[in-house]
């Protein structure tokens, strides 16, 4: 019996083939095994179960069509071939469309059911698969992807690679460097799933479900791989379905099937690898010797029973000695300015990933589906292009900040209609404006108009609603910094609200509320956050500052209600995650309402909020929680939201002109605008709509992703305001591009710069 065994990759993130030969030397002591790898830098080709060597030239240089016959060769003349290289597995269902009797790979067809996202063979499965999208989304739509994920989700490359993504930023990074290494814009996002991780590897013959066992990981390397973990047999519930999806595929060979299983006992199906895992020699160890059972059912020769030793394993490393006949490398030149060198898998694998993608025309083993699709571009509401349309830009010099009138109307008018709608007899929702997210006159009106409080963070700011005509008894003062100015700006008359920022400033409030210098119908203190980082608000998680709180609260003077407020962006912290908060702070006014007594009759939500977020869904989440407050906090009769960016956002635009373009080989072009970062700095934060006209119809068209860079005007490395966007072919030099959602700290934020 021989059998060749490849993917001997064994560093900390290892591939099986050690584990596969170990597992078979076991069962069949005589027979021969040979191991093939790509680069002799894999140490595994020095383990001493191969009975021979088959080194190949690395993937990039290899002739595949040469190799492809090696093997036929090597099959026909009845040895097996157990590959545990993802690609190489790929690539053979190519060869060999039909399969080989003695190659241990899946079909074609099977490989395609079981890509990643989707998993469409996991049908019938007890598992079910967290969130995707493909990265083909307009940013816009992806950035909401994260927001409703509580931007806990993972960019994947379409075989290896998964990178945990933060932030837009972290996002926009790490999908140019994925795409770049796969040359491929088919990568995808998932929604994480929190819990422990556990596989199923099984191995198969023909659509026969052969062996199977169950793996939790117990310990876990920095790369999340498996450095120990305990053995189980698999329940029926799951065997039977995964013998049924076994049969439908026609599968031969090991197999993997990742998952996690989460606080409620679900399991979430992660992964499917056609391959046996890195770790399974681990389940031999237990007794369960998965790859003897696929020799044996491939070829009808008995294995050697493995008996049990334990039921849990562990991993070590270990030295071992280095074959004569492939001695180590030499060390590379010296240095370079580089600081030693490490040992990343050295046999060109991304590199085989860009021939493969070269060779598959129809790219249907990668995404599932057999379908490419073009990037989307963002959808913009009507409203902007109406607002568009009234620009005559001729008349403005760029770059300029448009204000959409008929857009912001329309935000400040819902936004009313939906506190309007999610009022009930004993609470009352309002909206406050937050002034410092863009204090243009015309939105602070809008507010006004709208029936909203105005939010000031300083007394400056409580002077300009002032002047815009809100009356002092509308308007919440907050934030860390409110007395600045105090003498020249504290008006005379009672403020609606004053939420403290911390137990002195409220120790200091009181007293200035008790001698008459100031006047507020509400007074109450802004809360810090629990478990996410915050530097405002009183820090109520511990002991001694709770207390200290609570025994200001009964202090307060009786004339003023009691509120509370609490503020964290939703927008960065996601909104599954804010909505938890909303609960959290429920249970910890509760406390301080039962501690010290006093009611708390306003909460203030803060702000924070994405465009739209809030109203999802017509504010379902919105009107769960105000039934809810009740429960906790019988005394509530008014629920304040502050948004600022949720409505200053899209109502403003940022014009801008080219001044240049430059068109290299390859098709990317790199476009010079009199725009900067110095009008548009929230761009590292969240994507900008663009909008460009069409050069024959004049009709406004959102920009999709492409391979043109747009470079600001400024003479700074990051002035870059957008890359990897597509602009029309007949753009040209004094065309106008339009960055929409730029009318809250974009505008409040610009400064100037580069003028002289
Ligand atoms: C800034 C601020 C807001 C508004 O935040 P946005 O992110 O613009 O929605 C609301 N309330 C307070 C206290 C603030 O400081």
């Amino acid at each position: 019996m021989k059998i060749y065994i490849s993917g001997l990759y064994s560093g900390t993130n290892p591939q099986p083939g050690i584990g596969i030969a170990r597992s078979l030397r076991a069962a069949y002591p005589t027979a021969t095994l040979v191991g093939v790898e790509y680069s002799n830098r894999c140490s595994g080709i020095h383990w001493q179960d191969f009975d021979d060597i088959w080194l190949q030239r690395p993937w990039e240089e290899i002739n595949l069509d040469a190799h492809a016959a090696d093997i036929k060769k090597v099959l026909d003349s009845g040895a097996l071939w157990i590959s545990s290289i993802d690609l190489e597995i790929m690539w053979m269902a190519n060869v060999f469309p039909d399969g080989h009797p003695n190659l241990l790979t899946p079909p074609r067809a099977a490989l395609e059911a079981v890509a990643k996202p989707a998993i469409r063979a996991s049908t019938g499965l007890p598992v079910k698969i967290s969130p995707f999208v493909t990265t083909d989304l307009s940013d816009w739509d992806l950035h909401a992807f994260c927001r409703e994920h509580d931007w806990k989700v993972w960019l994947k490359g379409p075989y290896y690679d998964a990178v945990k993504t933060r932030s837009w930023g972290e996002f926009q990074d790490m999908r140019g460097a994925l795409s770049g290494a796969w040359s491929t814009e088919n990568l995808f996002l998932q929604s994480h799933v929190s819990g422990y991780e556990e596989s199923v590897s099984f191995c198969a013959y023909r659509g026969e479900l052969l062996d199977l066992v169950q793996m939790r990981k117990r310990d876990l390397t920095e790369l999340n791989k498996t450095w120990a973990g305990d053995v189980a047999k698999v329940s029926e519930t799951f065997a039977a379905p995964l013998r049924e999806v076994v049969r439908r595929l026609n599968w031969t060979g090991g197999a993997e099937l990742e998952m996690v299983r989460d606080a409620d006992n679900q399991l979430w199906l992660i992964e499917c690898n056609p391959r046996f895992p890195a770790w399974i020699h681990g389940a031999t160890i237990t007794g369960c010797n998965i790859p003897a059972r696929l020799v044996e059912g491939a070829t009808g020769v008995a294995a050697m029973k493995t008996a049990p030793i334990a039921a849990e394993f562990t991993r070590v490393v270990l030295e071992v000695p280095v074959r004569p006949e492939y001695p180590l490398s030499p060390l590379p030149e010296p240095l370079n300015g580089a600081i030693g060198h490490s040992l990343k898998h050295p046999s060109g694998l991304l590199q085989f990933a860009n021939r493969l993608h070269k060779l598959e025309t129809d790219a249907s083993v990668q995404n599932g589906d057999g379908e490419t699709t073009k990037p989307q571009a963002a959808q913009v509401p009507d409203t902007f292009i109406e607002d568009l349309e009234s620009v005559d830009f001729a008349e403005i010099q760029t770059p300029a900040s448009l204000f959409f009138k008929n857009t912001a109307a329309e935000l400040f008018e819902k936004a009313a209609a939906l506190a309007g709608e999610l009022s009930t007899d004993e609470i009352k929702v309002s909206n406050a404006y937050s002034m410092k997210t863009n204090p243009d006159e015309r939105l602070v009106k809008l507010a006004l108009e709208s029936g909203f409080y105005s939010e000031a963070i300083s007394l400056l700011e409580v002077q300009k609603a002032i002047q815009v005509g809100f009356r002092p008894e509308q308007v919440i003062l907050n934030g860390p910094g409110k007395w600045w100015r105090k003498d020249e700006a504290l008006p005379k008359e009672s403020l609606y609200s004053v939420f403290c920022d911390s137990t002195e400033e409220l120790s200091q409030v009181v007293e200035a509320v008790k001698n008459g210098e100031l006047k507020t119908k509400t007074l109450g203190v802004r809360l810090r956050t629990p478990n996410i980082r915050s530097r405002f608000g009183i820090p109520i998680d511990t002991p001694e500052v709770f207390q200290t709180l609570v025994e200001a609260v009964r202090d307060l003077p009786g004339e003023c209600g009691f509120g509370v407020h609490f503020h964290m962006a939703s927008a960065n912290v996601g909104i599954k995650q804010w909505w938890h908060l909303f609960e959290s702070m429920l249970r910890w006014c509760c406390s301080i309402e039962a501690l010290s007594g006093r009611a708390v009759e306003i909460l203030d939500i803060g702000g924070g909020w994405f465009p739209e977020d809030l109203q999802k869904n017509s504010g379902e989440q919105f009107r769960r929680a105000i039934k809810l407050i009740p429960e906790f906090l019988p005394h509530v009769r008014e629920i304040i939201s502050e948004p600022g960016k949720a409505l200053a956002q899209p109502s403003m635009a940022m014009a801008m002109q080219i001044l240049e373009i430059r068109s290299f080989a390859g098709g990317t072009q790199e476009v010079v605008v009199d725009g900067s970062i110095a009008e548009l700095p929230m761009h590292f934060f969240y994507p900008h709509r663009i909008l460009c006209q069409d050069a024959a119809n004049g009709e406004w068209k959102s920009l999709s992703r492409g391979r043109t860079q747009l470079l600001g005007r400024l003479c700074m490395e990051h002035d870059i305001v957008a890359s990897n966007i597509a602009l029309p072919e007949t753009a040209q030099v004094g065309d106008v591009l339009v960055f929409c959602d730029a009318g809250a700290y974009d505008r409040s934020m610009s400064y100037v710069f580069g003028r002289g």
